[in-house]
């Protein structure tokens, strides 16, 4: 369930003015993408570029939001495939911290990745989320904690992994706090 360019098609007002010399201005109002044109473009080429701002919006979007609804996929996933489904939370998504990888808390069933954690390779954001998800049962680091963590196969690897990510001054990075 990607979220990708072709499915982001807002209704698209174009705004034609004689103010407007050559350049062309695109914004995003209200959901509508609002397309800033010189009054003298022709029809064809105002579509054209209203193709070519939604598209890059579009880019823009994706980049900028790391998805939640994807982070929820894989929690499930994970607990379904790990945990026999039986965890339960009540929220899941990135948040921006600059200390850690991630946060469960352990009361309020909340959990949360850092938004850097996005362009982590799958297997490694995967090992985060079930480091979180079995906080939702043991809210310390002792040895039950580590069992529910350690049946996910790759935990060992991707916590080499995060060591090692010393080039981006991250290495030795907690996972969480608690
Ligand atoms: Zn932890």
């Amino acid at each position: 369930m990607e979220q990708d360019s072709n499915q982001f098609s807002p209704p698209v007002r174009i705004v034609a003015s004689g103010k407007r010399r050559r350049t062309v201005a695109a914004r995003l109002r209200s959901g509508v993408l609002e397309l800033l044109v010189p009054s003298w473009m022709p029809e064809a080429e105002r579509q054209q570029w209203a193709e070519t701002m939604r598209r890059r919006l579009a880019r823009r979007m994706d980049r900028s939001r790391p998805s939640d609804q994807r982070l929820m996929e894989r929690a499930r996933t994970l607990n379904d495939r790990h945990f026999g489904g039986r965890l339960r939370w009540t929220s899941i998504g990135y948040a921006e911290m600059a200390h850690t990888w991630g946060s469960c808390t352990f009361t309020t069933g909340a959990i949360r990745v850092a938004k850097r954690a996005a362009t982590l390779p799958d297997w490694v954001l995967d090992y985060l989320l079930v480091h979180e998800l079995s906080h939702l049962e043991h809210s310390d680091h002792g040895p039950a904690f580590h069992e529910m963590e350690n049946r996910y196969p790759l935990t060992e690897r991707a916590r080499g992994y995060l060591m090692a990510l010393d080039s981006t001054g991250e290495a030795g990075l907690p996972v969480d706090s608690d």
